[in-house]
């Protein structure tokens, strides 16, 4: 579904990718992890139009995305669920929610509010309270939520777990489990190496900019780099 080749991104000359290539296929659930300052906000920003692509090719199920704004993209289905969750502060849950449904255009709505509530059924309960007053776990869903009224082919996810307790990550990697297992297309941008390799089909690693190791999320996890790199753990 998504194809990514030699890619190359900048910012005022400070090289932040150093041709990146990815796959990810339709029905997948893709990790990519790294180290702070890697790239991975980068390549996903590159992705959705957000950051310019200085050189290289993206492709979404073959139509390439080279110099579309980032509006004509979610109008695609790629729906991104941007890092610190972004919601809108002063407008209510069921406002951020309709306004995410903007992206449809033409397109049928994959996701119904009634789905969505179901799989988040706080925000029910909160549909008429400013998404500001939400807690930071709420928000995330909220984010989640508002990018599948969208009705994406795809989702594009950047640290979905930041700053969440533990009982609130799981119920939201519940719900993505749930999404993909339904036949969403998925790619995460994951600190939570351990959280990401155990929860998705295949991984990236990537260090400054470059692709260092990829391969089935369950192989990684076992790897010694990987482990004494990424995942906190002793080899010995
Ligand atoms: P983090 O986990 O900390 O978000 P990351 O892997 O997502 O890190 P990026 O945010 O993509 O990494 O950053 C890649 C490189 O580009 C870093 O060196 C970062 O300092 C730099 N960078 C990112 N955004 C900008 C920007 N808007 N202007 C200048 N440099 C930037």
């Amino acid at each position: 579904m998504l194809v990514v080749e030699s890619l190359h991104a900048s910012y005022s000359g400070i090289r932040a990718l150093r041709g990146v290539s990815l796959r990810v296929e339709k029905g997948e659930m893709v990790a990519l992890i790294g180290p702070n300052g890697a790239g991975k906000s980068t390549l996903i920003n590159c992705i959705s139009g957000i950051v310019p692509v200085q050189r290289g090719r993206i492709e979404l199920s073959g139509q390439p995305l080279d110099g579309m704004t980032s509006w004509a993209i979610s109008r695609l289905g790629l729906q991104q669920v941007p890092e610190g969750r972004q919601v809108w502060p002063e407008m209510t849950v069921l406002e951020n929610l309709a306004l995410g449904g903007t992206a449809l255009r033409r397109r049928a709505a994959r996701y119904t509010l009634e789905r969505i509530y179901d799989l988040f059924p706080i925000l029910a309960q909160r549909q008429s309270q400013l998404a500001g007053s939400l807690s930071g776990g709420q928000q995330q869903m909220l984010a989640i939520g508002r990018a599948l009224m969208g009705s994406p082919q795809m989702l594009l996810l950047d640290e979905p777990s930041l700053g969440l307790a533990p009982l609130v990550v799981k119920q939201v990697f519940d719900a993505l489990v749930q999404l993909n297992r339904e036949g969403l297309t998925i790619l995460l941008v994951e600190q939570n190496s351990k959280l990401a390799l155990s929860t998705s089909h295949r991984a990236y690693v990537i260090e400054q900019g470059s692709i260092a190791h990829e391969g089935p999320s369950s192989q990684l996890k076992d790897d010694p780099q990987v482990i004494a790199h990424y995942l906190g753990q002793s080899t010995s």
